[in-house]
């Protein structure tokens, strides 16, 4: 199995709760790596097209409003076999179903407020990460290549300094 990408979301439950940190351990335990990591609050347009596949159920509205409740940590992890292997440590959907020792397991609420998100697919992970941490992808690596040449503009060189290219 090769190494792949995966994205992780600390969802606004766990950050309130001050869990950034326990939910990290057990992530970093299992032995995926964090490669890029960022604190932000996502707009509701973000949220609305982050879980667009769940848009004609019952519990759409509630899981907007809780998505842009408070602050998350949106991640990109790395390792063997990464997409299934997180979406193995984070347990299922609902808690109450969730393995023992598992993320959602130990740390989350309930079904809507269930601390963690994990990408679900290759194509998946791939969307979920251009989305929220373009600078991790290929392409940009490619233009941050580019810039380094003659010519380069001071703010474009700065930019891809500040993303380690
Ligand atoms: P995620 O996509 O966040 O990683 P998941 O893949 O385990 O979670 P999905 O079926 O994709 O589960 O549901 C997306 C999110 O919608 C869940 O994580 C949860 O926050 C919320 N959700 C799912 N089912 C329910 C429900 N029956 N009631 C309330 N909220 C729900
Ligand atoms: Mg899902």
């Amino acid at each position: 199995m090769a190494i792949e990408r995966t994205f992780s979301i600390i969802k606004p439950d766990a950050t309130a709760r001050n869990l950034t940190g326990a939910i990290n351990a057990l992530i970093e335990q299992s032995g995926l790596r964090i490669i890029a990591q960022r604190r932000v609050r996502i707009t509701r347009a973000q949220a609305e097209t982050f879980y667009a596949v769940h848009r004609a159920r019952p519990f759409f509205g509630e899981l907007v409003d809780f998505m842009i409740s408070g602050p998350v940590v949106v991640q990109v992890l790395e390792g063997e076999n990464a997409i299934a292997k997180y979406r193995d440590i984070m347990g299922a959907t609902d808690p109450a179903k969730a393995a023992a020792g598992t993320i959602r397991k130990v740390h989350a609420n309930s079904i809507g407020e269930n601390s963690v998100h994990g990408s679900d697919a290759a194509d998946t992970a791939a969307n979920e990460i251009a989305s929220f941490l373009p600078e991790t992808t290929s392409s940009a690596k490619a233009s941050c290549g580019g810039v380094r040449g003659f010519g380069a503009s001071q703010p474009a060189l700065r930019a891809c300094r500040l993303i380690g290219y």
